[in-house]
């Protein structure tokens, strides 16, 4: 017997379960003992040897390392040895960056891997999917993914799209009965979930029969193809750029060689410092320092409560000019009050905070009670067509579910109305969605008389209704009927106050239970107005975003006055700000839209789908767009922008896999907060390629200044790489730790075209570089030419002072303005990464073993001040221009 083929009872018996208490906590790890945690099995990842090895792929590091050995051959021990490892200890410190970045990402994958509901102990309680086993009772929503095969033991017009097994995209409907047929293909076990494949409507109650390898998805995923690690737009140019790099080095290096050799120098002697050069030259390194700096910054943002799904995401934030933010939990806290209720055409006001179940209802200052006409049964419908239950726990009530539907529990509960539903039974619901606005439920009561419970936006529904109902009984709902009505709803919007209405209407037995017929005819009962206030932080946090260029746009389902009240109590609406509905959307044409997009702040009464108009339409405009969603008919959107946004804890599966950035926290603010960092990210990167490229620039040009001057060689080959390992090491590290600049949120957006040089950057890394390179150079002439004979000594000269004009140059790599803008002191991690280059500096100065080894010797006081003066004129100089 297939589980397909089994009645619900029958499944639940074999697997040892009870569908009311779910599975006892204690056998849960006995069952993953015996059938092995929920996950696909993935492929084997490379091991660490070969990622150390990988180190040293690199050509000219091979090169190098080839050239070093002939050195050692022809008995030049101390500097192959030396050579050897110093490029070993660079190999070591690749390795362990790539590590950190790939633990990082392993973290953040972590973080965003899905969640299930599943019944343990008579308590419905949230496990990371991995952990549900065979025999779990689960809960299935629409937008989640399921996570293991299910037998459906309760639908709720759920609805399943299975193309990931299947390849068919319509949706398929899902029931609870036995099929008694053999040899049913998965597309045809309309009782049956599977694994990996989506819900798109309603909402289930089941079984898992299997999990991890054992679903049907487990037996096909040997034939999925292993996804590409992606690379960043930014980690793509710098590859591309790497190669035009490795070419400038490679010709700037040889032309040293060749110059050299031409003014007399040994071929060899050239050969191996030509060979050192390049391999400190070409940054090599960049793309991963890069990758680092990038998960570094993902942590940051972990921090903040924002979690980055693709990594191209960091850099994309940084150029966000419109989010494009939902409302309803977003920008509010999504913690909805009923506050006034409109009956019988009278405003009754409710007390009360939050989800407590302690208040009353006033009528003109006069408390009433459920004996005021209507109040009871309209509570009582707002009970029934209802999605959400209450809890309590330790005095505090909270709503599970949605907050609209967990308000009208509460609403209810303050005239001592609890939901006991032995006296009616569900005969079948309609789930509310964004799309329909509305949700029905049909009820039979004790007597078996049926009857259908609507409720929504109210300015759907009143055109769905022919009645309503007064104090006196049911009436024809008239013209002047309705604009008393309409009257009542602007009022409660006016004062922000999200408003359903609630109709009903009498069935018989004969009636068909299709939506167009139930929801029509309807008799309208009354209108609930809740608030859901704003999150403190949100007003402060559009502003920010305004200073930083970036304009913030609401979206919301609610009606246009509830929404401009909200929009206008963030002062996120400005004066000449336009509000526009989905109504007047819908007349509009791309064009139409597109012309005044700029203008307008609120979008009011749209649908998901009118989101990715809207996408689209400030695309056009050339903006970068931010889209934030949580169901699941908001991922096309979600696709379509250029950052999209989930929300963590109300957000379906599918539109967090739609989605670049996870919200932890729901909130606006944090989104603010992931665009701070993500600019600030992009500005370290621009730092320490700054710093390096500089750095590099000035190594070879004192190389070739001296060359073409007939010099003899500056810097020995050990020289060079040491400058490569240490300076260029840890203090280009600790910039991309670097604390972002006062006015990082106050310039424009970034162009996401710009290029790597954009903005002066490549001027500012040539012109230090040059003087780097100039400084260096006339500090070894001068000495040099004092003391001919002693070459060791003006080597070691120019080293120290290359050394120094890096190591100060690096703090004004911290500053797009001057260097003098910023307190060196703020980034402790630059200035012990500086400190620890200079220990090593004198290490290697002082340290008699080392001198051999480094060609180095002792240096004197008056030395120093001649290092220092030089080497600290390019950033003193250009501390004064703001180039
Ligand atoms: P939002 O963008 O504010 O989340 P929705 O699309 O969820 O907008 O809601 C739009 C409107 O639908 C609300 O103003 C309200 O009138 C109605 N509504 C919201 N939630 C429910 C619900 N659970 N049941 C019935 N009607 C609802
Ligand atoms: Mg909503």
């Amino acid at each position: 017997m297939k589980w397909y083929q089994l009645d619900v009872d029958q499944v639940a018996e074999k697997l040892n379960v009870t569908m009311d208490n779910g599975l006892p906590v204690k056998q849960v790890a006995d069952r993953r003992k015996k059938f092995g945690a929920n996950v696909l099995e993935e492929e084997k990842s490379t091991p660490r040897w070969l990622l150390f090895l990988k180190q040293f792929q690199d050509f000219m590091v091979i090169v190098l390392l080839a050239a070093t050995l002939i050195a050692g051959l022809l008995g030049e021990f101390v500097d192959a040895i030396a050579i050897m490892v110093i490029v070993l200890v660079n190999g070591f410190i690749g390795y362990f960056q790539e590590q950190k970045a790939e633990k990082s990402l392993a973290k953040l994958k972590e973080l965003s891997a899905p969640i299930a509901t599943v019944l343990r102990d008579r308590e419905w309680i949230k496990v990371p999917s991995q952990e549900i086993v065979v025999g779990d009772v689960i809960r299935l929503s629409s937008g989640d993914r399921i996570p293991a095969d299910v037998r459906i033991i309760k639908s709720i017009g759920m609805e399943a799209e299975e193309s990931a097994l299947t390849g068919e995209s319509l949706p398929v409907m899902k029931h609870t009965n036995g099929i008694s047929r053999d040899h049913v293909d998965p597309q045809d076990q309309s009782n049956m979930a599977f694994m990996g494949t989506l819900i798109t409507r309603g909402s289930a109650t089941g079984i898992v029969v299997g999990t991890g390898m054992n679903t049907v998805m487990g037996q096909i995923a040997s034939l999925m193809v292993k996804t590409k690690k992606i690379t960043t737009p930014l980690e793509n140019k710098l590859a591309e750029l790497g190669k035009i790099l490795i070419f400038v080095a490679l010709a700037l290096t040889a032309l040293v060689v060749v110059v050299g050799v031409y003014q007399g120098h040994p071929v060899y002697n050239m050969f191996l410092a030509g060979v050192s050069l390049a391999v400190a030259a070409i940054p090599e390194g960049l793309p991963a320092i890069v990758t680092v700096a990038l998960s570094l910054g993902v942590q940051r943002m972990i921090r903040k409560k924002a979690i980055v799904r693709k990594l191209s995401a960091v850099e994309t934030l940084g150029c966000a000019s419109v989010i494009c933010s939902d409302k309803t939990g977003t920008m509010t806290e999504n913690q909805m009050t009923v506050k006034e209720i409109y009956l019988n055409g009278k405003h009754l006001y409710v007390t009360g905070d939050g989800y407590d179940i302690r208040g009353d209802y006033f009528l003109n200052k006069t408390k009433v009670n459920e004996t005021f006409p209507n109040l009871q049964s309209m509570l009582l419908y707002g009970m029934l067509c209802n999605h959400a239950e209450l809890h309590v726990k330790k005095g505090k009530y909270y709503v599970d579910g949605d907050p609209t539907d967990g308000a009208l529990l509460v609403a209810a509960r303050k005239i001592g109305l609890k939901p006991e539903h032995n006296e009616y039974r569900i005969v079948k619901e309609i789930p509310f969605d964004s799309d329909r606005k509305r949700m029905s439920v049909i009820i039979e009561d004790n007597n078996k008389r049926r009857f259908v419970v609507t409720k929504g936006a109210p300015d759907v529904l009143l055109p769905r209704s022919s009645f309503f109902m007064g104090e006196d009984g049911r009436k024809l709902l008239k013209k002047e009927d309705k604009s008393h009505i309409d009257h009542a709803i602007n009022q409660m919007a006016e004062k922000a106050l999200r408003t359903i209405a609630i109709a009903m209407k009498p069935l018989s037995k004969q009636d068909a239970l299709d939506t167009t017929f139930i929801e029509n005819d309807l008799t309208f009962i009354g209108l609930y107005g809740m608030i859901d206030p704003p999150r403190k932080e949100v007003r402060a946090a559009i502003a920010e975003c305004r200073n930083a260029g970036i304009k913030t746009v609401m979206i919301t389902g609610d009606h246009v006055k509830t929404a401009r009240a909200i929009a206008e109590n963030l002062q996120l609406l400005p004066e000449n700000g336009l509000v526009l509905d989905g109504n007047q959307l819908n007349q509009m044409s791309t064009d139409e839209l597109r012309e005044v997009i700029d203008q307008v702040y609120v979008f009011a009464r749209v649908t998901p789908e009118h989101k990715l108009k809207i996408v689209n339409a400030f695309q056009e405009k050339g903006h970068i767009v931010a889209m934030t969603g949580d169901g699941v008919n908001d991922a096309p959107a979600i696709k379509a922008s250029d950052i999209g946004i989930s929300m963590g804890q109300s957000g379906t599966d599918v539109t967090k896999e739609a989605s670049s950035l996870v919200l932890m926290d729901d909130n606006f603010a944090t989104i603010k907060a992931a665009i701070n960092e993500g600019r600030n990210i992009y500005e370290n990167i621009r730092k320490f390629i700054r710093y390096l490229l500089a750095s590099n620039v000035g190594e070879i040009l004192v190389m070739l200044f001296a060359m073409l001057l007939a010099l003899p060689l500056p810097l020995v080959p050990v020289q060079i790489l040491w400058v490569n390992l240490v300076t260029d090491g840890l203090p280009a590290m600790a910039l991309g730790l670097d604390k972002p600049e006062e006015d990082v949120m106050r310039r424009a957006p970034r162009s996401p075209r710009e290029g790597v040089f954009a903005r002066g950057l490549g001027f500012k890394i040539v012109s230090r570089g040059i003087v780097i390179g100039l400084v260096t150079l006339l500090a070894f002439m001068l000495t040099y030419q004092n003391d001919p004979d002693n070459l060791v000594y003006g080597q070691t000269i120019a080293f120290t002072t290359l050394v120094m004009a890096q190591l100060i140059h690096v703090f004004d790599c911290r500053s797009e303005h001057s260097v003098f803008t910023r307190n060196p002191f703020e980034n402790m991690y630059l200035v012990l990464a500086v400190i620890s280059s200079l220990l090593l500096l004198l290490v290697v100065i002082y340290f008699e073993p080392l001198q051999v080894v480094f060609h180095t010797t002792f240096l004197s006081l008056r030395d120093w001040l001649l290092i220092i003066v030089f080497s600290s004129l390019p950033t003193v100089l250009f501390g004064f221009t703001k180039k």
